[in-house]
Parts: structure tokens; sequence; C-alpha cells
């Protein structure tokens, strides 16, 4: 009977899979290729990449990744044994490739062992060098090179990498010194000499012997001299290093899944440092500082790898070019560069054109800048590594545009060349880097605001304001740059902020009021150092044992949300326009993006920034932050303390002209465009002074009893004012105030339209729940356009919207829609009451719940996806199902965040609105979103 096909077993319907896990690479053969980085690792694939396309590369093998999953899963002992044949056979590769045998006693092959993971992660995981040297392979080396002290120089390295790595001898505590420096500086304070360069032959061996003593006594087992359990060492210790905990750090913080593994490179050694035709260097296709299109790298002669990172020999240039202007910069005269510093072009003419080509066929083949190691030996050039270089954001820009003009990428992928945020880079002010190197952080907080900050430090915004303009107590009138430092800043220490240099708080996070105003300001800002105390009494600024004085200068970093000691010189990258090669990248943007790119923007100032950075429309104007100019705040307390309509009319009828010269000035700053202008949000409490001194100034200005105010300071007082008396309550309670607002609006709509100017403003009602309360503060918009076009016989088009900022308001959006013309998300406030965490409280926990997984980004910061953002979807649906025109924006922080706005893209929305500076970077992430979609069409 025959037996059914699917009886069988399955060996027998199909072959077994046989699990590969070696790849060999060189010029007789290579298995691997640069579309196999999840297998061979981002420097394996390379590896084998440059073989493939005939370049000069040691021969060698990658063990896969697979392997260093199979050691954690199975352990090392089944890794080796189902490794164990095909290493054998790649070693073979190897050897027949080189010439030689690994084990040999008269020319031994040497070989590297190094990790690589999908990821470069430079200097996480560990590398052997010299491996398959032994106290026989070190005389046949040394004979074999005609240089005794090159060999024995060589095996004292491998066993002091050996033995920190593969068999654990570490210094025994961090205060410890490198147990294998100590026997080194014991042999060179006997010979009286202070480098390592300066021992000799028999030096040499005395710290071979010296190490393999010490390794003995310390871990009662000796240096092993067979190569092949040498190499079986260094494999698992390669793939235990994808655990160690600087590897893990690295991955939490670059967001590398732990399931990756790393891969492990096993390569012929090739030596930098056999004498005078001898090298090593690393070498860039473009520069990656500013991105010229200029050869450049750095070579030591006789040296190897780690002598050129170590810095105790000054690198020559790799051209010419480049050896010139280095002299220049480091003021060597031309003839001393020609005798100690000849570049490479100069010194190994030959070698450097060989190097020349190989950069051009990498970067055409790669088409991105490349990042490149390689080491001369005796004359003969070997390529060891090739990567996509790390650049500025000034480089990813000048690269991705003058790629696209050479031909050599298309346009999507110069859009996506560019990391949104790093354009950060080219707006902000940075520091002297050579400044910088030298300084050491005294305190860590979030980067609220990017840029680079250097003043001295106040404690109070008035002082800041009198500081900043030269009007110090001490009488001196020099304009002094500052550094507000605050526990937490409010709306009233603006002005303050408006002239600081930067802010520094201790408290709030990423949404919190000195956040979000100095995101807006493009200030530079560090908030929630909690480690800094303010003594405001004392005024005085401590982190642990130290103290600041009011006046000591200090230095912010809020791109990194580091802070130091002391004045570190900034410098100015952005100005103007935005010209050259980012203006190039915002048009093509703008070619590709389907999302409309608005800015916050409070004043016509800040308006004129946003236009100039691209931004078509103002998406939120806070208008209480207008309150705070000048003498206005006078009038507003006015309002805040009448005891009746009348009163509080009154004092209004005071703020009406301000306002509208306030409007007037957005509508011109941004004639043409749409500006959405928000009736007033926050609860009234936060226009009166809440401390004592503040107060009595109050009451004496405004020829008041102190108790008068601060019995309404008291009645006013909220236990949750962020879900208390504020938004849309406000006008709601105080219908006057919205009358007054809109009528600003629309008397100043009209003066600008009368000037011969197109207005198109958009009047929005902040924290609405449900229809009703948003019909009631509309209608009454609707009345006061009516009523001023009537009295002024002109009309302007205009609409009413809605923020969806409550999770009601998304959730009844169908309904809100019937009466509102646009929709724009507050994402803060809907933040704030989904996740039910306060946006100025949520610092504390954030840390521990970001630790913890529990959420993967501050949600503040980037939207969060999966509640919040159902949220946004469910509501932008609903709104376009009762209103098929709605237009539908956000206007919240994540309004300027790449992740977000990728997110708000494939919701469908039209605009994304966030802080001027931030423009650029949201037109840029708009355009990734829409030909990432396009692609995956
Ligand atoms: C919001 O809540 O997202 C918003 C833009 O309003 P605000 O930040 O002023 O509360
Ligand atoms: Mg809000």
């Amino acid at each position: 009977m025959n037996t059914p096909i699917h009886a069988l077993p399955p060996s027998a319907q199909q072959p077994p899979h046989v699990p590969k896990y070696v790849y060999r690479f060189g010029a007789q053969g290579t298995e691997g290729g640069a579309g196999m980085k999840d297998v061979l690792g981002g420097k394996g694939a390379n590896l084998a990449e440059m073989c493939r396309l005939g370049l000069p590369v040691p021969a060698g093998f990658t063990i896969s990744t697979e392997a260093c999953a199979l050691s954690t899963r199975d352990g090392a002992g089944v890794l080796l044994a189902a490794i164990e044949a095909e290493v054998r056979a790649g070693l073979a590769h190897i050897e027949a490739e080189m010439g030689k045998r690994f084990g040999d006693a008269n020319d031994p092959l040497l070989l590297s062992v190094r990790s690589g993971a999908r990821a470069s992660m430079p200097g996480m995981m560990d590398t052997i060098l010299n491996l398959g040297l032994n106290d026989a392979a070190v005389i046949g080396l040394g004979r074999k090179a005609g240089n005794e002290r090159f060999a024995w120089d060589a095996y004292r390295r491998f066993i002091q990498m050996y033995g920190d790595v593969v068999m654990g001898l570490k210094p025994t505590s961090k205060e410890d010194s490198d147990p294998f420096e100590v026997v080194i500086d014991r042999v060179k304070a006997h010979k009286g000499v202070k480098l390592d360069t300066d021992l000799d032959t028999t030096d040499l061996q005395e710290l071979v012997q010296g190490f393999k003593a010490l390794i003995r006594a310390r871990i009662g087992r000796d240096f092993p001299t067979d190569p092949w359990e040498q190499l079986r060492g260094a494999v698992l210790a390669v793939f235990e290093s994808w655990h160690n905990e600087r590897a893990v750090v690295y991955r939490q913080l670059n967001d590398i899944p732990e399931s990756w593994g790393t891969a492990v490179n096993v390569q012929a050694m090739v030596f930098g440092n056999r004498g005078e035709h001898s090298a090593t260097g690393v070498a860039f296709s473009r520069d990656a500082g500013t991105g010229e299109d200029l050869f450049n790298g750095e070579f030591l002669v006789n040296a190897q790898g780690e002598d050129v990172v170590a810095g105790i020999r000054t690198p020559q240039q790799i051209t010419l070019i480049g050896s010139r202007r280095w002299a220049e910069l480091a003021q060597v005269d031309e003839v001393e560069r020609q005798a100690r510093y000849p570049s490479l072009e100069e010194l190994m003419p030959t070698i450097f054109q060989a190097l020349l080509q190989a950069e051009t066929l990498l970067e055409n083949h790669f088409k991105d800048m490349q990042d490149m190691e390689f080491t001369i030996q005796e004359g003969k050039l070997w390529m060891l590594q090739t990567r996509n270089g790390k650049r500025t954001g000034a480089a990813m820009v000048r690269i991705a545009m003058e790629m696209l003009a050479q031909g050599l990428i298309d346009e999507p992928t110069a859009l996506l060349r560019v990391t949104p945020d790093r354009l950060n880079d080219l707006l902000h002010p940075v520091f002297e880097p050579a400044a910088l190197q030298a300084a050491r952080p005294i305190a860590r907080g979030l980067p609220a605001s990017p840029g680079a900050a250097t003043g001295q430090v106040v404690f109070f915004a008035d002082e800041a304001e009198a500081w900043a303009k030269g009007e110090r107590g001490d009488g001196r009138a020099d304009g002094r740059a500052v550094i507000l430092v605050r526990q937490e800043t409010s709306p009233e220490d603006l002005r303050g902020m408006s002239v600081a240099q930067g802010i520094l708080t201790a408290r709030g996070g990423m949404t919190s009021h000195a956040a979000v105003v100095a995101r807006g300001m493009g200030k530079c800002c560090i908030s929630g150092a909690g480690a800094v105390q303010v003594d405001l009494k004392a005024r005085t600024m401590r982190i642990g044992a130290l103290t600041w004085h009011e006046g000591d200068w200090i230095s912010l970093n809020g791109s990194t949300g580091e802070v130091f000691d002391g004045r570190i010189p900034t410098r100015a990258v952005f100005e103007s326009d935005l010209s050259g090669d980012l203006a190039a990248l915002m048009a093509l943007a703008d070619r590709h993006r389907r999302l409309a790119v608005r800015a916050n923007a409070d004043t016509p100032q800040d308006a004129l920034v946003a236009r100039r950075l691209g931004a078509t429309g103002i998406g939120l104007c806070r208008t209480e932050h207008m309150f705070f100019q000048g003498d206005r705040i006078r009038a507003v307390r006015e309002m805040i303390l009448a005891d009746d309509e009348a009163g509080r009319r009154k004092a209004l009828a005071q703020l009406l002209p301000m306002q509208r010269s306030d409007f007037d000035g957005l509508f011109r700053a941004m004639a043409g465009l749409p500006v959405t202008i928000r009736l007033l949000d926050p609860p009234l409490h936060e226009f009166l002074p809440h401390d004592e001194a503040g107060q009595q100034a109050m009451a004496r200005q405004m020829r008041l009893p102190i108790a008068q105010i601060r019995q309404r300071v008291e009645a006013l007082h909220e236990f949750n004012p962020m879900l208390g008396h504020r938004g849309c309550r406000l006008g709601i309670s105080f219908p006057e105030i919205t009358e007054m607002q809109a009528r600003a609006v629309f008397e100043a709509a009209l003066n600008v339209q009368a000037e011969g100017l197109a207005v198109e403003p958009e009047v929005m009602i902040p924290l609405v729940g449900t229809l009703r309360e948003f019909s009631l503060q509309a209608d009454l918009v609707h009345r006061v356009a009516a009523q001023v076009f009537a009295e002024q016989g002109a009309k302007v088009a205009y609409r009413v919207g809605s923020m969806i900022e409550t999770p009601r308001a998304a959730l009844v959006a169908d309904r809100i829609a019937q009466g509102a013309e646009f929709f724009s998300f507050g994402t803060n406030d809907l933040t704030q009451m989904t996740l039910g965490f306060s946006r100025d409280d949520a610092g504390s926990f954030l840390p521990a719940y970001l630790h913890h997984g529990i959420y993967e980004h501050d949600p503040f910061r980037s939207i969060d996806q999966e509640g919040v953002g159902q949220l946004v979807a469910l509501a932008a649906r609903q709104g376009r199902a009762t209103r098929p025109d709605l237009s539908l924006g956000v206007c919240g922080e994540h309004g300027g965040d790449p992740a977000s706005i990728t997110f708000f893209h494939r919701a469908g929305l039209d605009y994304v609105s966030c802080s001027p500076f931030r423009v650029p970077i949201a037109r840029l992430a708009a355009a990734q979103a829409a030909v990432i979609e396009a692609s995956s069409e």
C-alpha cells in the first residue's frame, strides 16, 4: 500500500532546514551583502558589500545575529556546537585567502573579533584584536615582520584586551585603576619613562609576563595559549557584550530592540603599525560638520586604530586642502606643515588615489555620505569599515540637497534624509564648540526649548527686565545677558522671560508654562531641573553643596537639558529669512506635503518670524498673553475686581483699543492668511498677584485697601484650576469679556481690510464640551460681528470654530460641528484630561512611567496615538460627517512634533499649528508623512 503523502515524516516531505550561521567575505568569495543588515549587522553587511564592489577588505566571516539569539536562548554550549563546523570552514577561507595559517608558529594568521549590530552602537560592545598570538607565534610574527618590538607590542595588547573582555579582569571598583595599567605604570616607573612608546622589546616582554601572572593570580586560570580556544572565548564574549549595561542603556535610549542581537565579525588582522609605510585612519566622503562635498579625514603613520581615537598624537589630514585648512587653524606654517604634518595626498600619493576612488565608489553606491575606516599595511590599502556617517543638522540639509542636485538621490529620499528635529541646529544659537568641550554640566532638566544661552542668574522677572535694559540697582547702565531662574514661571513672568537669554525652572514639564512660552519665543529653556533649589529670599540657587548668587554666570543647553556653570560663549546660526539649502529643502517639502503649517503666535513680531519661517497663518493666538503687556494688566485687574457687570464693562472698555491694536498688528503681519484668535482661556486668578509684596504694590497702584485684593484672590482660589473656571466657562459667566474680544477682532479686521490688505479672521472658543456651550458663545460672536459691520457699513468674511480639547467634545464632535465651522484640537488639554495627568504636575511621576514603559514617550510631547489619538481621529471623522468642509487643525504642542505630525497627516487633518521656530520642522515632517504614505501605496 502506498503511504499517503501527509503521513510522511516532515523530513521526507521537504529537505530539513539547515540553519546557516556563518557568512564569508573576501576577494575569493562573499556570501552576504548590504541588504542583509538584519542577519549580518551593519558592519558585517557593509564589509561583504565592499568585497562585492571589489574593494580591498581583509578576508573574514560574520557570525549572524541569529547565533546571538541562539546563545542567549540556549547557552554557550549549544551555540558553539551549532557553529563550530561553519566557523572552522570560515577560518579555512581566511587562511586560504591570506596565505597564512591560524596558530602557525612561523607566520601566524591573526584575527580581529568585533561586534556589529543592525544599528551602529559605537563603543557599546567589545572588540578583540591580534587574536591567535601565543608565546610561539609572537616569535614567528616578529621574525616575519622583521620587527620584534611590533610583535611583542601586539601580544601585550592582545592579552590586555582578552584578559579584560573575555576573562573579565576589570577594576574591582569604579575608583580602582585598570589592573593592566597598574602593571604598565610599574614597568614604566622602573624604566623611568612616561609613554608606552618609550618601552622597548624587553620591557614589552616583561609586560607580557606581568599580565599573565596577574591573570593567573586574579582569575585562577592561565591565559589560553590555544588559538582555537581563544577564538571561542572571544566570540562568546562579544555575544555576551550585547547584554552589558552600556549596551542595554544605549538600546533603551535609542529604541533598539533587545531581540535584534549582535553579529560577530571575525577578520584577518592588518597592521597600520608596521613602520613608515603603514598607517591607519578614518575618512568621510563629505564634511560631517558643514556638509560640504569635500573628501576629508585623518590618519596616523605607524599607528593602530585606537591611537587615532586616543588623541595622544596629532593626526594628519588626508587631503592637501584639508591639511592646509588645518594648518591655518592650528597656526602651523607651511614649512612646518610639510615637514611634520604632510597630508596623505602628499605622503603616499598612490594610496591616496586608491582611497579617493574607494570613497567615490562607496558614496555613489550607498548614495549617502560615508564614514570609512582604513589601514595601510606596508604600502597596501585595506578598507575596514564603511557606514552612513553621522552629521550635524546643517550637514544633513546640505548633503541631502546637494545629492539631489547631483542626481544621486530622488526627492522623497532627500526629504527623508533630514531628521526634522535636527533643523533646530540651524535655527537656534549654539555654544562655541571649543568652549563647550571644557564645560561640565552641573544639573540636568528637560530640554524644554532648544538653543544655547549664557547669562547672569536673576530670580525675578522684573529684575530680568531691569538688568537686561541696563537698569541695575547699582546704577550701572550696561544691558546684561540674564538667565531667569524660577521655581516655575507664570504668565506674569512673560516680559522677564522675553528679555532673558534663557530660562531655567526647577519644576514643570515639557508643556509647563515656561516650556510653552519659551518655545513660542524660540528661547532656550530648561524646565523641571529637580536638583536646582531656588531660595528667593537669599537670592540663591543651590545644586547639591554648591551655591550660585544673583549675578553669577551659568549656561544652558536647551537642546539637551544640561545646565553648566560659568559663561560659555554662543553664536547665532540663523538670524534672517531662510536661505540657501534650508530654503530649498523647505520648498521641496512644500511641494510634497498635504498638511498646511500655521503658527501659534501672540504678537506681530512672532507672527512675522513665523511667516518668514513659512507659516501660512496663525492657528492659535492666546489672547491672554496680550493682557500682560504694558499697563494693560491694570485694566484686567480692574475688571476682575469689579463688583458688577457695569464695573467690568468699564474696565473692558479700556482694554478694547489695546486688544484692537494687537489684532491690527496680527492681521497686518499675516495679511492674506487666516488668523485664529482664541477667546480668553486661563482662570482669572492668574492675573492677580499671590504674594504679599505683589498685592501691596497692586493696592498702592489701584488705591484700594489690600484686604479687598486679598479677599478677591481668596474668592477666586480653586483646588483644580485646570478643571475650573476657565475657557468658555469664563465667557458664559461674563459674556461681556467675549463681547469685548469679538468687537476688537472685527474692528481690527475692518481696519486692516480698509488698508487694502486681505484678512481672514477666525474666532475660536476654548474648552468646549457641549454644542449648547459652543452655541452660546458663537451666537454672541455673530451678534457682535453684525453690530460692528452695521456700525461701520463694511463686512469681512470670518469663521467661528471650536477647540476640541475635552474628551467630551471629541465624543460629540458630530453635534459640535453643527455649529462650529472649524475644529482645532487642543491636544495639551485633551491629553491632560484623557490621561488624567496634570500638565503642570506630571513631571513628578512621568520619568518613572517612561522608565517602566507604561508610556513610550512623554505624552505631552508626542501624542498618545493609542488613546488621545483615537479621540482625534474619531472627532475628525464625526465632525466631517456632519460638515464635510469642516476645517481641522491642531494647535497643542503636538503640532510641532514630527511623530505626532505623521499621525495627524494619517488622520486627515488640514493643518498643524506650532511655535514659530518649529514651523520648518513641521513643514518637513508633514512632507515626510506624505512621501512615506505615497511609498506604501
Ligand atoms: C491646548 O490645550 O492644546 C491648547 C492649545 O491650549 P492651551 O495650551 O493654551 O491650554
Ligand atoms: Mg487648552
